[in-house]
């Protein structure tokens, strides 16, 4: 099968011939049609993130069941799926608690083994990992959802349980933040969006957000949690740090108001991995500190629903729609992030 392999670290990916993938007993193996391209693939292509050479990248896929494995019971060939980032192990006391996304054994194509820029991917434990797309979903769409935009979702649902007039600040609008604005308003929030990029600020306003808030504007005189606070009248009830840096953890959970919720969805490697929270507050305002890991399989269903309904648009976050033999240099391209363009897809025929 063609598939998009790196010899090494840093190497230029290229379409390549390599054996097509063995189908496990408690897997599938899928014909992908698609399949997002995402930092966390750079990140690996880079050597920030360790994973086993050559490799293969991609892990946000949607696609159609091609073989499966023998201890299968839900899926056939024909099916139309995607899959979550995380894949649960299946047998483990988190995932027959629903929370795959902590599974301790997690597999994650493109990371812990073998990726979706590929014409075919293995998958396991499919019975608890696989996602049944509506026939109204399309594949790019779907491959947009298994990282950024589920994240979101979860971040704000089960975490920031964010409700209808309740004010919801957004640090960061690259993907993930931008996911967030889009769901967050569809919600009900009142959505006030923090990013130093006018382009980014300019797609959060599209996407739903009605207070934009530029972090490096030189005229706005105070930081910019104080600015969140004083534009929603005391403080958000929810604020997600987007982003993954220092600074946007703490002014995320500086813009909160009593009680409110922080959650940290943006990555933070590293010597970031331990920023200055202020645990005072935290502790005075009785603030609460997520962390947010992707979504599990069974808590799919409720997003699309509101996909097939039109309430919640991931298509207007796709950007450019690519073939595999332009995915490597997509990748590559990465090195520059462009604010405010939408997310790239390879689809495949
Ligand atoms: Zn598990
Ligand atoms: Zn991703």
């Amino acid at each position: 099968m063609r598939a998009v392999v790196y010899p090494d670290h840093g190497v230029l990916p290229e379409v390549a011939e390599v054996p097509p993938p063995r189908c496990p007993d408690d897997g599938v193996v899928v014909a992908v049609r698609a399949t997002g391209v995402c930092r966390s693939d750079w990140h690996a292509w880079k050597g920030h993130d360790p994973v086993p050479l050559p490799h293969v990248p991609g892990h946000e896929l949607a696609g159609v069941v091609a073989e499966v494995g023998p201890d299968v019971r839900r899926w056939s060939v024909g099916d139309r799926v995607t899959v979550p980032f995380v894949c649960g192990c299946g047998q483990c006391a988190w995932c027959a608690a629903g929370e795959a996304q902590v599974c301790p054994r997690q597999t994650q194509p493109g990371f812990t083994g073998p990726g979706s820029f590929a014409e075919l991917v293995a998958l396991h434990a499919a019975d608890l990992n696989l996602v049944r797309l509506p026939d109204a979903v399309d594949f790019v769409t779907a491959a947009s959802l298994g990282c950024r935009f589920a994240t979101a979702f979860r971040a704000l649902t089960a975490h920031g349980s964010v409700e209808p007039g309740s004010w919801l600040a957004v640090h960061g609008c690259g993907g993930v933040g931008l996911s967030a604005v889009m769901v967050g308003a569809a919600l009900g929030a009142r959505v006030v969006a923090v990013d130093v990029s006018p382009a980014a600020l300019g797609r959060a306003r599209e996407v739903g957000a009605e207070v934009l808030l530029d972090a490096r504007d030189p005229g706005a005189g105070t930081d910019v949690a104080e600015r969140v606070r004083d534009v929603t009248g005391g403080g958000a009830h929810v604020s997600l740090d987007a982003l993954g840096s220092p600074a946007t953890a703490v002014a995320s959970v500086m813009s909160l108001r009593r009680r409110g919720r922080h959650v940290q969805v943006g990555l933070l490697l590293g010597e970031a991995s331990t920023p200055p929270l202020p645990m005072d507050r935290v502790v005075a305002q009785e603030l609460e500190v997520y962390g947010s890991h992707g979504m599990a399989a069974h808590e799919y269903p409720a997003m699309l629903a509101l996909i097939e309904d039109g309430t919640l648009r991931p298509e207007l976050l796709v950007g450019e729609v690519i073939d595999l033999e332009a995915a490597g240099a997509a990748l590559a391209a990465m090195d520059r992030p462009r604010a405010g363009s939408g997310m790239t897809v390879v689809s495949l025929p």
